[in-house]
């Protein structure tokens, strides 16, 4: 839709009030709050509602010019009125409990489908098509790839080990963290707990992967959990593979992940009207000069709109990353290998869905789970290897989503009518390392190499279905890890700001702790830096909240 008079008095209207927002809290800003919040992505909104519920004064500062952090919705196309979860979309890892604390209004949405894989078998294209729901379904598809049943009921008894985990785990993600050797006593208890933390916690990925599966399609299906976001191989020595698999299957103790209704931006409206109502204040737009701790007082220099500010805090929480920090504190930040940031995402806004060459599959059933392209287990160790030494892999692996097939209340009406659909292509093996150099040329390098990959599965090239701006672009646009990094400050644009941790302590000293203290007292992680951070999940939001209060 071509934007009209009213929509241009809309968005002035809404940027007089941030404006208006704006100079309110400058004039009514305290000189000293309980908390200060730096970042206000959704784990900062989700500790300054806590904070401010618990009678605490809070003030958050953001140096983009919205809330949200990596959860949000942006208008990103200029002439269509198409909001699109920018960075995050889709959630599994919001605790219940949270949404409750919160009085969160939140509509999380089923997919028809879990997952559709194109393949290739005798010449002709097919597709592994899993459910969410009909096992039947999920049972002849894997059938009519690799023969007979085995394949399926070894996946089932592998993710049996995951769903077992998730039990014994996930409550125990709101509460203070508990030693490796206790926990491994509680799965102590039968072969399929033992089993479970064998495979999951002790050995690489890979070797259970490989123990169970057979089929190279399956293998690099489970595997995709392991590596999204990260930079890693099944067999990785540091177990990385590991801890980002548990996070993208223990979830509610589910690990299904779900459409947020209206978007990522609908999960962060409502966290920022909770924080608002808890009687927190924002400031947008903010460049954070200085810091100064010893452990008893904090004070944070910042200006906005040129005008300098000092301000006093009992608390400061730091919803950025940990290589944020050390910048203002002028320490030197130490990564892990491990921290390498490794996406590449693409979103888009097409005209209409592309058809499949798998013709047996209609495009709506196809792309409304998960689409996995050049995901077989053999091509990401190809992919993987190449991208290790340097270059650009000559298959990508991404996984590509349509939204819209669940959600499509993010189109306006015209759009919808009109068969419009948003479309995010998320892409592995593409280390921030590719990009350093030349971020402009690699950008879009990548950007042809996953089209080409995602054009081999279609009947017309996905180019000629997207929506063209009225200045003659197509409506697409890139992310590279660098560009990540720039936007967020996530460190070389890894998605969970640093690598994913296990959910207990390696050692008994630090048990008890809530896995978000820093070096200083009355300093906290309150982001996805914060042990058992990473996702959109409010965890370490709730985790450093609960620090806070139990100091006071
Ligand atoms: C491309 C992409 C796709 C993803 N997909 C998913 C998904 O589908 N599902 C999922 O669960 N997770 C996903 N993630 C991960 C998830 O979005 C993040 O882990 C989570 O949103 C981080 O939230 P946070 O509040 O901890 O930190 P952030 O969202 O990183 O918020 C930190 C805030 O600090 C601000 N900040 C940074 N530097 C400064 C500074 N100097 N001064 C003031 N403010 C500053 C930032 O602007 C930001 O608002 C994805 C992430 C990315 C990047």
């Amino acid at each position: 839709m071509e934007s009209t008079d009213a929509e241009a008095q809309i968005l002035s209207n809404i940027r007089f009030r941030d404006r208006f927002e704006w100079l309110r809290v400058q004039n009514e800003m305290k000189s000293k709050y309980d908390v200060v919040i730096l970042g206000a992505g959704h784990n900062g909104l989700v500790a300054a509602a806590y904070l401010g519920r618990a009678g605490l004064s809070v003030l958050l500062l953001e140096k983009n010019d919205y809330v949200g952090g990596a959860a949000t919705s942006q208008k990103v196309f200029a002439n269509y009125d198409a909001r699109l979860s920018r960075y995050s979309y889709l959630v599994s890892l919001f605790p219940e409990k949270i949404i409750r604390d919160l009085g969160l209004n939140l509509d999380l949405r089923r997919r028809a489908a879990a997952s559709f894989t194109p393949y290739v078998k005798n010449g002709h294209h097919e597709g592994l098509l899993l459910s969410n729901v009909d096992e039947e379904q999920s049972r002849r598809s894997i059938a009519a790839l690799t023969g007979n049943d085995t394949e399926h009921k070894q996946m089932k008894k592998f993710y049996n080990l995951s769903r077992v985990f998730a039990e014994h785990v996930w409550d125990t993600m709101l509460e203070p963290l508990v030693p490796k050797e206790e926990f491994k006593r509680r799965f102590d208890v039968d072969d399929v707990s033992r089993e479970a933390w064998r495979s999951l916690v002790e050995e690489p990925l890979g070797r259970a992967i490989e123990r169970y599966l057979q089929n190279d399609l399956v293998r690099g299906l489970v595997l995709t959990d392991a590596k999204i976001g990260i930079f890693t191989h099944p067999h990785d020595p540091s177990l990385v593979q590991n801890r980002c698999f548990l996070y993208h299957l223990i979830g509610n103790k589910t690990g299904e992940w779900k459409v947020p209704v209206g978007g990522m931006g609908a999960v962060a409206y409502e966290l920022e009207q909770a924080a608002r109502k808890s009687g927190a204040e924002m400031l947008t737009n903010v460049d954070l000069r200085a810091l100064d701790l010893d452990g008893k007082k904090c004070s944070v220099e910042f200006e906005v709109d040129g005008t300098r500010h000092s301000i006093d805090a009992r608390f400061l929480l730091v919803n950025f990353g940990r290589n944020v920090l050390a910048k203002f504190v002028g320490k030197l930040y130490q990564p892990h290998a491990t921290d390498e940031g490794s996406v590449f995402k693409i979103n888009m806004l097409l005209r209409r869905l592309p058809k499949l060459k798998a013709t047996r599959y209609p495009a709506a059933l196809a792309f409304c789970g998960t689409f996995h392209s050049d995901e077989g287990y053999e091509q990401m160790n190809l992919s993987y290897g190449q991208a290790r030494r340097g270059c650009l892999p000559n298959k990508t692996p991404c996984e590509v989503y349509c939204h819209t097939l669940t959600d499509d209340s993010i189109l306006a009406p015209e759009l919808r009518s009109q068969g419009f659909h948003t479309m995010t292509l998320f892409g592995l093996d593409t280390p921030w390392s590719l990009f350093a150099r030349d971020n402009a040329t690699m950008r879009k390098l990548a950007e042809r190499k996953f089209l080409q990959s995602m054009n081999q599965w279609l009947e017309e090239p996905l180019e000629d279905c997207l929506a063209v701006a009225r200045n003659g672009h197509l409506c697409i646009e890139s992310k590279s890890p660098v560009d990540i990094e720039d936007a967020l400050g996530m460190y070389h644009g890894n998605i969970f700001q640093d690598a994913p941790t296990w959910p207990f302590v390696a050692t008994k000293e630090k048990a008890g702790t809530w896995g978000v203290e820093t070096e200083y007292d009355n300093v906290f992680l309150c982001g996805s830096s914060a042990l058992r951070g990473g996702a959109v999940s409010g965890i370490p939001g709730h985790n450093a909240a609960r620090a806070v209060l139990a100091h006071v």
